[in-house]
């Protein structure tokens, strides 16, 4: 058998379920020892849960004979917070249990030790409008206040060691100098820098019928061709391959990203973003409030026991293992850290490969707090694009902040250090760097629960084999997380995977 069956009874027969054990020092329920009806069990079960965790049982917003569920939420970033938020408020019994000692994952603001009142956003930096649709409910549901984001307005782009306007990219003459050959030089001259993959991607985009429906464009062969080898059949000179990147990806998986944007009516590379007033974390410590002492900090999951009525995951809480069982669990932490957890009986084969397969990248943040805007006086935008991968972007954040301070914000590779990211904001400036207080580096890929920061773009061949299976459920077991949607749009794909899993759980 490859499932729990031959260790877990079935939902009709919960009296076989296995008893609880508290392994918190507050000892087992006897009545979860003894045969008790589905009712019994899951007051029985509620009152374990909260055994273990409060001690008084939580009023719910329906009882549990109006079919309430039992479900623990195994990670506390955006995507599992707002699926437990959702379960709640359809008035289901639901625990977070969040590895850190903090919620939010990569929705993280940092404030301390910046002056003035001054934050800096450390991983999700922007939303935009239209393309994301649960995330602004909340927005409005919890009344957050929001600002327009002009990071990308002016962006100066640096291309052969030399920055570029917007204008300046529309010149045939520069085009021409960047190796374009005719037809893309008549389209950059009229469309944006950024829609180029649009001159080779509209025949095919338009053959997708839905947005989850990769596969019925009729271009499945294109899972096996890598998009560089695709474009160039296509006619795009190697400058326009270069420029449109992820030339070794899935043509496939490519174009469906594209499709799906064209269905949501969102540009490739939106100009008009937004942010939170105070940080985007501001949305996570929102719902984290909501939940109250539902979430459980520093309590990572180190094993899954999955049967057919029922859950057991095994955690740590304060250098304790513990354990705790539910109807359902909802995998919210990402694909590279679920790999690493134990499961009992293990994930059907298509399952197991997707978790174990789908590709994330790493990056760093880099923070620099100025002492004045001091490009604004020499008259230079500081939105910037490069080539410097220790400074691949910069742009300004918390200019709402009442004082002639300023906080940069930089994207760099992993690996790179703040002396770096400073070094390369020097070299790169076209005049001099001023009054340069303070310089962060937030690396992910040292956070041991964060370090993967998003998924990218599968290579040839993976998406048949990775997708839907990544976000399928296996029994009880869900999947929400921003790796688990069909769009890697962080905390869009996060909020998404999370309604649909939540959905799923109170149907059922
Ligand atoms: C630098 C950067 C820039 C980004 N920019 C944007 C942007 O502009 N817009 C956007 O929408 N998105 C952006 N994103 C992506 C977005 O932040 C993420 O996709 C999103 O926050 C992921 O949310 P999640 O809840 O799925 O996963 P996570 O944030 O990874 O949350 C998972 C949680 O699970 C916990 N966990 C891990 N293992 C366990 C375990 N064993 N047991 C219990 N808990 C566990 C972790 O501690 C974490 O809190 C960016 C990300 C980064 C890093």
């Amino acid at each position: 058998m490859n499932d729990a069956s031959s260790k877990y009874k079935s939902a009709e027969c919960p009296a076989a379920l296995p008893p609880v054990k508290e392994s918190d020092g507050q000892g087992a329920d006897p009545v979860l020892q003894k045969p008790v009806d589905r009712r019994s069990l899951l007051k029985a079960g509620a009152a374990a849960l909260v055994g273990v965790t409060r001690g008084h049982t939580r009023p719910l917003g329906r009882s549990p004979a109006q079919g309430a569920k039992r479900v623990i939420v195994a990670g506390g970033g955006i995507s599992g917070l707002s699926c437990a938020y959702e379960l709640m408020k359809r008035g289901h019994e639901v625990e977070v249990l969040e590895a850190s000692e903090r919620t939010g994952g990569h929705v993280r603001t940092m404030h301390e030790p910046l002056a003035d009142g001054l934050y800096a956003d450390l991983g999700a930096e922007q939303f935009t409008k239209p393309g994301y649709d649960l995330y602004w409910r909340y927005v409005e549901e919890f009344n957050l206040p929001y600002l327009y984001y002009p990071r990308r307005h002016g962006l100066l782009r640096r291309i052969g060691g030399q920055f570029r306007t917007e204008e300046e990219l529309h010149d045939r003459r520069v085009l021409a100098n960047l190796g374009f050959n005719r037809r893309e030089i008549d389209y950059l001259a009229t469309n944006a820098w950024w829609n180029l993959p649009m001159l080779y991607f509209q025949p095919y985009v338009d053959s997708f019928p839905g947005e989850y429906e990769p596969y019925k464009a009729g271009l499945n062969h294109l899972d096996d061709v890598e998009l560089g080898d695709l474009l160039r059949k296509d006619g795009a000179s190697e400058a326009a391959i270069r420029f449109i990147g992820d030339t070794k990806a899935s043509a496939l998986h490519a174009l469906w990203h594209a499709a799906i944007l064209k269905i949501r009516g969102v540009p490739l590379f939106p100009i008009d973003v937004y942010r939170l007033k105070g940080g985007n974390q501001v949305m996570t410590d929102t719902l984290a409030q909501k939940l109250g002492d539902r979430v459980h900090l520093e309590s990572p999951v180190t094993r899954i026991e999955r049967g057919e009525s029922g859950v057991r995951v095994s955690y740590r809480h304060a250098g304790e293992a513990r354990q705790m069982e539910a109807d359902y669990l909802v995998c919210a932490m990402s694909a590279v850290l679920l790999r690493r957890i134990p499961v009992e009986p293990p994930w059907p084969e298509a399952k197991r490969y997707a978790i174990d397969h789908v590709p994330y990248y790493s990056a760093s943040h880099a923070v620099f707090q100025t002492r004045t805007p001091f490009w604004e006086e020499d008259g230079h935008s500081i939105n910037w694009e490069t080539e410097n991968p220790n400074l691949e972007q910069l742009w300004r954040m918390a200019e709402e902040v009442p004082t002639e301070r300023s906080i940069l914000i930089g994207w760099s590779e992993a690996s790179a250090s703040a002396n770096d990211a400073l070094e390369a904001f020097q070299r790169l400036y076209l005049g001099r760097v001023r009054g340069v207080e303070r310089v962060f580096m937030h690396t992910w890929a040292n956070d041991p629960w964060a370090m993967a920061c998003e998924t990218v773009t599968y290579s040839p061949g993976q998406l048949k084999k990775i997708w839907p299976a990544i976000a399928d459920p296996v029994g009880r077991v869900h999947f929400a997380g921003a790796y688990a949607d069909n769009l890697n749009w962080g905390q869009e794909a996060g909020t998404r995977s999370a309604h649909r899993v939540a959905e799923a759980i109170d149907r059922a």
